[in-house]
């Protein structure tokens, strides 16, 4: 029996559902931030996505902002109706981020962090854990038999590339695990272009390519303004090319044998912004 992760009411990952999550990498600023959870809202997405506990290559980079950050990502959450998915790096912030966020992402660098796979199995939000870049399928799903063996069998699992020879990609996309987990697995599966390709024009066709391959669904990278991203602006879409894709995608995903998820602000007037008290913090 396949596994199937619920929400909301309505609202499962796995089963007959195509779940699309989407939104920043990094929470900027409540302007950036609303501007995005207000596009793909209305394009259909199913999860709002943004990240505050940023995992980066250098302590010098933009590390995200933190609580502050979560406490926008609720504002949004509130604001559009979606649900959040947002990283938690450190076992010592579960809690808090469970108190802000519907499910709680585990980054593909912390895939082995075995006291926080273990954290995140001992509450009650849903998880996505994130394959992570050197690691084999196996490797993959024994890390989410470690959240599983807590009590927690909410996982949804999230194929985002692994690390090749070619840097015409940032990473290698490997659609084939979709169909490998599946056979090896009863855990519903997503799989996310934005890193696994590294770049926004290739985000589209490899996100076709992955709801024909029987993904779940899907982790997309969204932002207003890429250019001035603080973190995978290469690999955002910008609002248009969102709602673009996510057209296509639901003429696609009824071919495949699934039902577009909806979210909740499909049709729904969304309040306009007109104030930004600017609690955006710099980076
Ligand atoms: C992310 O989703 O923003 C992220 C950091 O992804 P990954 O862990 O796959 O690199
Ligand atoms: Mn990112």
């Amino acid at each position: 029996m396949r596994k199937s992760v619920s929400l909301a009411p309505g609202l499962a990952i796995g089963g007959d559902y195509f779940v699309v999550m989407a939104g920043p990498c990094a929470v900027e600023t409540r302007e950036l931030l609303f501007t995005v959870a207000d596009t793909v809202a209305a394009a259909g997405a199913a999860v709002l996505r943004g990240g505050v506990f940023k995992p980066r290559t250098s302590p010098k980079s933009f590390q995200g902002l933190g609580e502050s950050g979560l406490l926008l990502l609720a504002e949004a959450s509130r604001r559009t109706g979606l649900p959040v998915v947002t990283e938690v790096m450190d076992p010592r912030d579960v809690n808090l981020v469970a108190e802000h966020a519907a499910i709680l992402q585990v980054g593909s660098r912390n895939m082995q962090n075995f006291p926080l796979l273990r954290e995140v199995g001992r509450q009650r939000r849903p998880v996505l854990l994130k394959r992570g870049a050197a690691a084999t399928i196996d490797e993959l799903l024994h890390a989410a038999e470690y959240i599983l063996q807590e009590g927690n069998d909410n996982v949804v699992l999230c194929e985002r590339g692994v690390r090749g020879f070619d840097p015409a990609t940032r990473y290698v996309l490997d659609l084939a695990a979709v169909p490998v987990i599946k056979q090896r697995s009863p855990l519903p599966v997503i799989v996310d272009p934005s890193h696994g390709t590294g770049e926004a024009s290739l985000v589209p066709a490899m996100a076709r390519a992955a709801a024909a391959a029987g993904a779940d669904g899907l982790l997309i990278e969204v932002h207003a303004q890429p250019e001035i991203a603080l973190s995978d602006g290469k690999q955002a879409l910008r609002p248009a090319e969102f709602a673009q894709l996510a057209a296509e995608l639901r003429r696609l995903v009824p071919l495949v044998g699934k039902r577009w998820a909806r979210g909740a602000a499909v049709g729904a007037d969304l309040p306009t912004i007109d104030t930004f008290d600017d609690q955006a913090i710099a980076p």
